[in-house]
C-alpha cells in the first residue's frame, strides 16, 4: 500500500530530526551528513536536469546536490532526499544492487517508489510534525504562511506547502502544475470533508482556472509572479458542491512548476469542533472520507 509506505518514510525523516536533537527550525542536513561521514558536494550549476545523486562506495557515501536553481531551500531538500536513500530501509540495497550510483529528480514529480519515499523522508526531516504544527498555530494560513514556513525551515516551497496541508487543521489543497497539466496534488484531511472529491491525477489537465491562465505565459512562472482569484470546489474536483475557495498562485522560478493553494476563509478549522450554530451547515455537507490513498 503506497500511502502507508510514504507515511513511514515521512516518520523516518521526523525520527532522524528528533534523534539529532532538533527542537526548532531549521534542521540542517549538512550536519546530519557530516555526523554520518557522508561527504556532501555541490554539483556545478551548469550540469542540469537532476536535483542530486548519491554514490555508495564500501561503507561510505557521497551526496552530490544541484545548485542549478540557486535556491537554498531546494538544495537542502535535495540533500535530505539523498539522505533518505541512506536512511530508508531497502534503499541502499536497491541502489548498490543497481551499481551504487543513483541520480535523483527530487520534489514530488517522480512516480517511482524510492523517489517518492525519499521526497517524503525529506519533508519529514526538514518539517517534523511537532515543529510544523507549532509554526502553523502561530501563523496565517495560505500562501503567505507557506512562504514564511519555507524561510523558517529553509526547505523548498513545495515541501512547505505539502506539510502545511498535512500537519495543519485547516482545509487546504496544494496543486503543483506545469503548463496545462497537474504534476502533483495533495489535500488535507479536513479538505476531503468538504465534499466528494475526485482525485487530481498526475498528468491530468488543469481545469479552466486562474492557474491555467497563469501558466499560459511562461514568464509568470520564471519570474515567480503571484496571482489570486476566487474559485470553487466544483471547478477543481468533479461533482462537488458550491464551496467558494481562494486560489493563490505562485510561479516556482527556473524550477518550471507552479504552486496553487486552495483555501477559504469561511471554512471551519475542524468540523468536529464546530459549535451548535454551525451544526446544521455541517450536516448538509455529508462528509465523505477518501479510502485507499
Ligand atoms: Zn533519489
Amino acid at each position: 500500500m503506497p500511502g502507508f509506505q510514504l507515511r513511514m518514510a515521512t516518520q523516518r525523516g521526523e525520527k532522524i530530526a528528533e534523534e539529532f536533537g532538533y527542537t526548532r527550525f531549521p534542521v540542517k542536513p549538512h550536519e546530519i551528513a557530516k555526523a554520518r561521514n557522508i561527504a556532501v558536494v555541490a554539483k556545478p550549476a551548469d550540469v542540469k536536469g537532476v536535483s542530486g545523486a548519491i554514490i555508495f562506495a564500501g561503507d561510505n557515501a557521497t551526496i552530490i546536490y544541484s545548485t542549478e536553481h540557486d535556491n537554498e531551500g531546494f538544495e537542502n531538500f535535495s540533500i535530505c532526499h539523498e539522505l533518505g536513500h541512506w536512511f530508508l530501509p531497502g534503499h541502499p540495497e536497491e541502489i548498490i544492487g543497481a551499481g551504487g550510483t543513483h541520480f535523483s529528480r527530487a520534489n514530488f514529480t517522480q512516480n517511482t517508489s524510492i523517489e517518492l519515499e525519499a521526497d517524503h523522508f525529506a519533508s519529514g526531516l526538514l518539517l517534523p510534525s511537532k515543529l510544523t504544527r507549532r509554526f502553523l498555530s502561530d501563523n496565517q494560513i495560505g500562501l503567505d504562511g507557506i512562504l514564511k514556513l519555507t524561510e523558517e525551515a529553509r526547505c523548498s516551497v513545495t515541501a512547505a506547502a505539502i506539510r502545511a496541508a498535512e500537519c495543519g487543521a485547516y482545509p487546504m489543497a496544494v496543486i503543483v502544475s506545469k503548463g496545462d497539466q497537474i504534476a502533483y496534488a495533495f489535500t488535507s484531511e479536513t479538505f476531503k470533508n468538504l465534499g466528494k472529491l475526485a482525485f487530481l491525477r498526475k498528468g491530468a489537465a488543469l481545469p479552466i482556472s486562474a492557474t491555467r491562465r497563469f501558466n499560459a505565459d511562461p514568464k509568470n512562472v520564471l519570474r515567480a509572479e503571484r496571482a489570486v482569484d476566487e474559485t470553487d470546489l466544483a471547478t477543481w474536483f468533479d461533482g462537488s458542491g458550491r464551496v467558494v475557495l481562494d486560489e493563490e498562485i505562485m510561479g516556482l522560478g527556473s524550477y518550471g512548476y507552479t504552486l496553487t493553494v486552495l483555501t477559504g476563509e469561511h471554512l471551519p478549522e475542524d468540523p468536529l469542533e464546530e459549535d451548535d450554530e454551525d451544526a446544521e451547515l455541517e450536516k448538509s455537507w455529508t462528509p465523505r472520507f477518501a479510502y485507499g490513498r
